[in-house]
């Protein structure tokens, strides 16, 4: 059906950024995604224009951004971060994460290796869209369902959320020890994309350790594949992910490998889940619970061994409670989230964004943290930053989403926004159920990083990066 037969706008084809993609055919011109754009994320991309016609887009390179046929602004001339809020936003579909899911038929056909790493969230919105309802995880199917697609190897990504937190962590005491706090995370590529465009003047205090796909995907690229004598080009990684930035972060040219990419391709859960739908699959909680004890269910080695903290970096305030666990673990000082006083700094009228100040003693000294999710509750952020009242606080989590990477825009659509915050409940009970809860504690981890990255030298080279200065209008 062509709605443009109902409505007003005669704007036609597809237009598409890096992360997202707009199929003018199908948009009535509802101004949804404009508003969360505008309003919620504080961005600025799309601008909202007359009911029934495409949102405007905000031309950062001069042109004008007139809503006809031949003037038409294109995505890539925008100062879009990639967070696709306007894709989970919109309900007819005309805005959609960027989907180059046919490059995997492509590897396939090419005899490469494909491999698959999948993040905390990914388990939970899949469930979610495969109809096991909200909250739930699917992890095991999901690794199955990837195995169906044709997928080689499966890997948890939470091997690299446990190798993120520690690199976090030396970052916050090497900031704390220079004096020169706060470090923000860096994990959120849309984060990224901010400061770099908008806020480069803060890039000195961005903890430069990769995000855990940087490194899970970096570690494999590396050294996995000498492992099964492999070259990096012999390998395709797919990241499955709940997040439409992360194809911005596919494409950093400073996450290769001998000139070939760490992560080939980033897919989000809507773009696996339609896979899973062609491939007929049917996902519940008897089938989940079957295949949780048998190989095809579980993921490989040698990244499938990570702590209880790792799921937690799906939702905000997991990346800090996770270098919590961890710092407690290194003092032998027994975690309780008691150890963590947590109170409000500010809130968006919605209550769906937030900064929290965490505060937690260790090692006899006391620390404190920011944690902040969502577009609008990031501009807050940089806005105390700027009146310089960050000073005494170590770590800054930023995730741009709101609800942290549960609400990253490739994860299913929802209802009613209330409802994300139901949907780390599945990553809280795969936490409690695990065999141990920090990453000190991951003894393979270490041992892996010892044999594969034997110096700190090393251990930068291959697990940290550095940001440029991108800044845009
Ligand atoms: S992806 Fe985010 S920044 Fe880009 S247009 Fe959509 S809401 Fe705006
Ligand atoms: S939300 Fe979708 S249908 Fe509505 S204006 Fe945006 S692209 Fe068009
Ligand atoms: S909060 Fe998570 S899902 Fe959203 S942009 Fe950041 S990393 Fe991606």
């Amino acid at each position: 059906m062509n709605v443009n037969q109902f409505v007003k706008h005669n704007i036609h084809g597809v237009d598409t950024s890096v992360a997202i993609r707009i199929d003018y055919d199908k948009c009535v011109g509802c101004q949804m995604c404009a508003k969360a754009c505008m309003d919620q994320q504080k961005i600025g991309s799309l601008g909202v224009a007359p009911l029934r016609t495409p949102p405007y887009l905000h031309s950062v390179t001069g042109k004008n951004h007139e809503n006809t046929e031949t003037s038409r602004v294109k995505m890539m001339d925008t100062n879009c971060i990639g967070c696709g809020q306007c894709a989970v936003n919109c309900s007819t579909g005309a805005m959609q994460p960027a989907n180059k899911c046919s490059d995997i038929q492509v590897a396939k056909a090419q005899g490469l290796t494909l491999v698959a790493v999948m993040a905390p969230s990914t388990r939970v919105g899949v469930a979610e869209a495969m109809g096991m309802g909200i909250g739930f995880s699917a992890e095991a199917q999901t690794v199955a369902g990837l195995r169906q697609l044709g997928f080689h190897y499966v890997f948890d990504n939470l091997w690299g959320a446990d190798l993120t937190t520690i690199e976090d962590a030396k970052e916050v005491l090497k900031f704390r020890e220079a004096g020169k706090g706060p470090v923000f995370t860096s994990c959120c590529p849309a984060w990224i994309n901010l400061v770099e465009t908008k806020y480069p003047e803060v890039i000195p205090n961005v903890s430069t350790a990769r995000s855990p796909t940087g490194m899970t995907c970096a570690v494999i690229k590396k050294f996995w594949a000498k492992q099964i004598n492999k070259r990096p080009e012999d390998i395709f990684v797919v990241g499955v992910m709940p997040c439409t930035a992360k194809k911005f972060e596919a494409i950093r040219p400073q996450l290769m490998t001998e000139n070939v990419k760490d992560c080939d391709l980033s897919i989000t859960t809507r773009e696996v889940v339609e896979l899973f739908k062609e491939e007929r699959l049917v996902f519940s909680e008897e089938r989940e619970q079957k295949l949780r004890n048998v190989q095809e269910g579980q993921f490989d080695a040698p990244f499938n061994v990570y702590s209880g903290s790792s799921y937690l970096f799906g939702r905000t305030g997991g990346v800090t409670e996770s270098v919590v666990r961890y710092m407690c673990a290194l003092n032998k000082e027994q975690f309780t989230p008691s150890v963590i006083q947590n109170n409000l700094l500010w809130e968006s009228t919605d209550k769906f964004q937030s900064l929290r100040v965490f505060e937690f003693p260790c090692g006899g000294s006391n620390y404190r943290a920011i944690v902040c999710h969502g577009g609008a509750a990031v501009e807050e952020l940089m806005k105390i930053h700027a009146a310089g009242k960050l000073k005494g606080v170590d770590v800054v989590e930023v995730m741009v989403c709101p609800q942290g990477c549960v609400g990253g825009g490739g994860q299913p659509k929802i209802g009613k926004k209330s409802l994300t915050a139901q949907r780390p409940a599945g990553l809280d009970k795969h936490d409690k159920e695990s065999q141990f809860a920090d990453c000190q504690s991951n003894a393979l981890m270490h041992e892996m990083v010892k044999k594969w990255m034997p110096t700190e030298h090393n251990i930068h080279d291959a697990l940290h990066t550095h940001y440029d200065n991108r800044r845009m209008k």
